[in-house]
């Protein structure tokens, strides 16, 4: 675990640096654009030119000045290294393409057409690099577009983050692992409670504390359930293992069983509304995991709405299901990024037990079934979650 946080504390000391030098160097870029075109501003310019190359030249970062044409016109030695080379000689005038595996070539593509044709001020993205002795190198490539001599030159910083990648598909595959190994033994456990608590419910004279906690186990372990589910699915997501099975089946199939737990605790109640017979063609089981994930959001992050309301809506050519509540509704800054890996409202008196992966996972689900998800919320109001399905013929 040391040797973890020392790891984790170099990478983070390396990225600080890295990000500085990035921000010193844009810095110049931004001046030399500036006064480049000033007589006053000669001296300066030559100036700022020289810092620029100082910069440019020791820099820890791989740079490069590169042509529309991806044609490389300037390198540093920090490049010249990163690629396993001696000299700069070797690279000025070729092209990056050279180094890059053809099956990348389209983010070469992507960003040459958002610097030169789209005039994109700024641009990054996430590749493989061939080096001179064949072995290849993951970098984080950020490109700005600037004037030169009546052309315009992307300054392109290449990041070695080979480690740091190496680093993520190891936590990965151990979620991977760790999720998939704690399934088996939890399901056994909530097999053996839901027994337990059946043979308790026939039983005239078992004390009610035993009654309460048998209960409260079956509670607990499907929230750990659910969590590990959260875990497991996640981490398949991003190893892309994720397969959706697709089969014809009435929507009042998920909806109406759907959230008989929550119906049980009293507290809250759900209605359905709509065209609940109609077919759709999708993963029953993945569906339904979103619809419980949307209501169970509704009763841990709206307490005091009674009323969940699941709402069924045909459209032209797709289905919309919808989940609303009467809460207290979500901060519009939080909106965008509900969607995203881990993420969680921090704001606000309610905190959640959940890892942030709930949504991740629905609206990966459905871009899958070639549908879309969103939220409508408004503070004081409510949330409405909804996704839409296409309706297949
Ligand atoms: P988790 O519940 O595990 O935190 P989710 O991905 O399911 O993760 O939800 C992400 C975040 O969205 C939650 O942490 C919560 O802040 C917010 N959220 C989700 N549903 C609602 C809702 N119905 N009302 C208010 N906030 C919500």
């Amino acid at each position: 675990m040391e040797g973890d946080n020392n790891d984790s504390s170099k990478y983070l000391e390396i990225i600080d640096s890295v990000k500085n030098e990035n921000l010193a160097l844009r810095t110049e870029i931004q001046q030399l654009k500036c006064i480049e075109t000033s007589d006053a501003g000669q001296t300066a310019y030559q100036e700022s030119q020289m810092r620029f190359r100082t910069v440019f030249e020791f820099s820890r970062l791989g740079n490069k000045i590169i042509s529309s044409d991806l044609k490389i016109i300037q390198i540093n030695p920090a490049m010249v290294a990163l690629l396993g080379y001696s000299k700069k000689e070797d690279i000025i005038g070729t092209r990056i393409l050279d180094y890059s595996p053809e099956s990348e070539h389209q983010h070469w593509a992507l960003l040459q057409k958002h610097l030169w044709e789209e005039s994109t001020p700024f641009f990054t993205l996430e590749t493989v690099l061939i080096r001179k002795d064949k072995t290849l190198i993951r970098v984080r490539v950020t490109s700005i577009l600037f004037p030169d001599q009546g052309t315009n030159l992307g300054y392109t910083t290449i990041e070695d983050i080979t480690e740091q990648h190496a680093l993520k598909l190891q936590k990965e595959e151990f979620i991977g692992i760790a999720s998939h190994e704690l399934k088996t033994p939890i399901t056994r456990l909530k097999a053996v409670l839901q027994l337990l608590n059946r043979m308790i419910k026939k039983e005239s004279n078992i004390p009610e504390k035993i009654v309460t906690l048998a209960h409260e186990g079956q509670l607990y372990v499907g929230k750990l359930i659910h969590l590990v589910e959260d875990l497991l699915n996640s981490s398949k997501l991003e190893q892309g293992q994720l397969s959706i099975h697709r089969i014809k089946f009435p929507l009042s199939d998920v909806i109406e069983g759907c959230c008989n737990h929550v119906r049980l605790d009293r507290k809250h109640y759900v209605t359905h509304s709509g065209d609940l017979d109609t077919e759709i063609y999708a993963d029953r089981h993945k569906i339904d995991q979103i619809l419980v994930n949307f209501v169970n959001n509704a009763v841990k992050y709206a307490p005091l709405s009674e009323e969940i309301a699941i709402k069924v809506e045909k459209l032209t050519d797709r289905i919309k299901i919808s989940v609303t509540d009467k809460g207290n509704g979500i901060p519009p800054e939080d909106v965008p990024h509900l969607f995203d890996r881990y993420y969680q409202v921090k704001k606000g008196e309610i905190q959640s037990s959940g890892l942030g992966l709930g949504l991740y996972i629905s609206s990966e689900i459905i871009k899958r079934h070639g549908g879309e998800i969103g939220v409508d919320s408004q503070i004081g109001v409510g949330s409405s979650f909804w996704f839409t399905l296409p309706i297949e013929d």
